[in-house]
């Protein structure tokens, strides 16, 4: 019984949309309507299950407005401190970090928050903080290519890979944040060197989402891609068959074992600046990180739980435990544009 807010086009409608919620907020206790608005960048069944095990435990009614990323931050900016927004959901640390840096989401922390979350996957003064896991890995042809040839993303720009390799634009978040982790790590210096060489190892000019970069594996148009582990999961469990056979002809390495760790991002949450329910942003974020709710999300998600404590889903425990990357996310927020600078320099459109 989640409750969708409409999708406004305008802000001056969403404004519209504001004064009506703020005079239900103003009625007598009685019939003072208890909701929370959550404006969210993830559309997934998984969050709808979760909202509703929040309503029935709390009989706060969870309202969800969705957008993609950009629109959210178009929307929030526009509707200033008139907004409706109580939590914002988003994927990526860099869209966090995005948010929070236009002063859209405020500092919220309790001890629950600080006990659920481990530290690096959060914003330390709590403007934002994880709740689902992800991890940026190879995608590699079976038959073309050996599981040791891409046991680091530093693999990708040896010449066996000349003219193999698929990737998504350079204005995508993930791969901001990816490149922005390893200037973290290893300076710029070396992040531009590795962006120059798998531009240059490059099949075709980046185009499409991460799923068609499996797809161009899965054709042999290229070899290997850099993609998110949860658009080969998907892939696999298609209800279209032709997808499910792509899939089959892909596998999946968690890069830099040996190393650093592969590096690892999150779908994470925080309060909105002007939110006119703070208290209730704060209750649901608390649920969204507890155990009951990481448990219940885990098997519905195809993004790793926030604790290790908690499985995960079977078709990920199958891919086994992996060593992660152990920076704080952050960095990936404050390093977006430098990373956006040397995409730009390298020439990874
Ligand atoms: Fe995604």
């Amino acid at each position: 019984m989640t409750a969708l807010l409409p999708t406004l086009k305008t802000s001056r409608r969403s404004l519209v949309l504001g004064a009506s919620a703020a005079v239900l907020a103003a009625c007598g206790p009685q019939n003072r309507a208890e909701f929370v608005n959550v404006y969210s960048a993830r559309h997934y069944d998984s969050d709808k299950r979760l909202y509703e095990a929040f309503e029935q435990s709390t009989g706060t009614v969870v309202r969800v407005l969705p957008a993609n990323a950009e629109q959210l931050l178009e929307r929030l900016r526009a509707e200033g401190d008139a907004t409706e927004a109580d939590l914002i959901v988003a994927a990526d640390a860099g869209n966090l970090w995005r948010l929070q840096n236009a002063g859209l989401l405020q500092s919220a922390t309790s001890s629950a928050l600080e006990a659920g979350v481990p530290a690096r996957l959060r914003e330390p003064q709590g403007y934002w903080w994880g709740f689902s896991k992800r991890a940026r890995v190879i995608a590699y042809r079976k038959g073309s290519v050996r599981e040791q040839d891409v046991a680091s993303m530093d693999d990708l720009v040896r010449p066996r890979f000349h003219r193999k390799l698929a990737v998504r634009s350079s204005a995508n978040t993930y791969n901001l944040s990816m490149l922005a982790s390893r200037i973290e790590r290893l300076g710029a210096d070396n992040a531009r060197a590795w962006a120059a060489g798998v531009r240059a190892n490059l099949a075709r000019d980046p185009q499409g989402g991460d799923t068609d970069q499996i797809k161009a594996v899965a054709a042999g148009d290229a070899h290997a891609a850099i993609v998110n582990h949860y658009y080969l999961l998907r892939m696999m469990q298609s209800e279209d068959p032709a997808e499910r056979e792509a899939a089959n002809k892909v596998a999946l390495k968690f890069p830099d074992q040996a190393g650093a760790g592969t590096h690892v991002n999150i779908s994470g949450a925080g309060v909105a600046a002007h939110s006119k329910r703070r208290e209730k942003a704060l209750q649901l974020l608390e649920y969204l990180v507890s155990d009951e709710a990481q448990t219940l999300l885990a098997p519905l998600n195809s993004e790793f739980p926030i604790r290790t404590s908690i499985q995960p889903a079977a078709a990920l425990a199958e891919l086994g435990p992996f060593k992660e990357e152990d920076i704080p996310l952050e960095a990936l927020g404050r390093r977006q544009t430098e990373a956006a600078a040397i995409f730009e320099q390298v020439g990874w459109r």
